[in-house]
């Protein structure tokens, strides 16, 4: 079975150690295949997940592997909505290529991404994560955050002689990355057991 092996940097046909499908149609109207391989280059174990998808009124069939184990560098939450979700794959990609000034960039892209979604009126960056914490969206912590984040986006996207250090960059992609967790993951789960809360009530 093909599954992107993260050691050889490519896509191998992996050798199907075992597999297991659950089906659970209360969590996930559809079944779901763990498949534990071997990549036949490296030896690595790598663990793939896929699921069983609806082709036709009466046929089905098991979706490309996903690799679940070692995590893919490109998972993301699929909560976080495709305009921050966009910028913050890039700024990933930019880090792993060792762009260290790009990957900043993309990573205050990602929270221009945030306050667009949320519609705040500034225009940029300054103004939209102050209203932001104003609207309490994000809080002190995550506000200051974000706040270093945009003052190192400036060094990176404008022609100066100072760089952005790899270990900066990095520490900048994390805070970009949790406050789309914060505000895109947790809030949603959060409204969700509020939900199931009141619907018990
Ligand atoms: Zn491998």
């Amino acid at each position: 079975m093909i599954i992107e092996c993260p050691y050889c940097d490519s896509k191998v046909d992996g050798e199907v150690k075992g597999e297991h499908t659950s089906y659970n149609p209360e969590d996930d109207p559809y079944p779901f295949k763990a498949v534990l391989l071997k990549c036949p280059a490296c030896h690595s174990a790598l663990l793939g997940g896929s699921d069983q998808i609806q082709t036709g009124p009466t046929t089905s069939e098991w979706s490309s592997l996903t690799r679940l184990w070692p995590q893919q560098e490109t998972y993301i939450d699929w909560e976080i909505p495709e305009i921050a979700r966009n910028s913050l794959i890039e700024a990933r990609r930019c880090y792993k290529a060792k762009a260290y000034d790009a990957c900043t960039v993309m990573s205050g892209r990602t929270l221009e991404g945030v306050c667009q979604d949320h519609s705040t009126k500034g225009t940029n960056l300054i103004h939209g994560l102050k209203e932001l914490k104003d609207k309490g969206i994000i809080d002190e912590r995550l506000y200051l955050w974000g706040e270093e984040l945009r003052k190192h986006r400036n060094i990176g996207a404008h022609a100066t002689k100072e760089k952005i250090t790899k270990d900066d960059a990095k520490d900048l992609l994390d805070f970009a990355q949790a406050i789309c967790d914060y505000v895109f993951v947790l809030n949603a789960k959060f409204n969700r057991f509020m939900e199931r809360k009141d619907i018990a009530k």
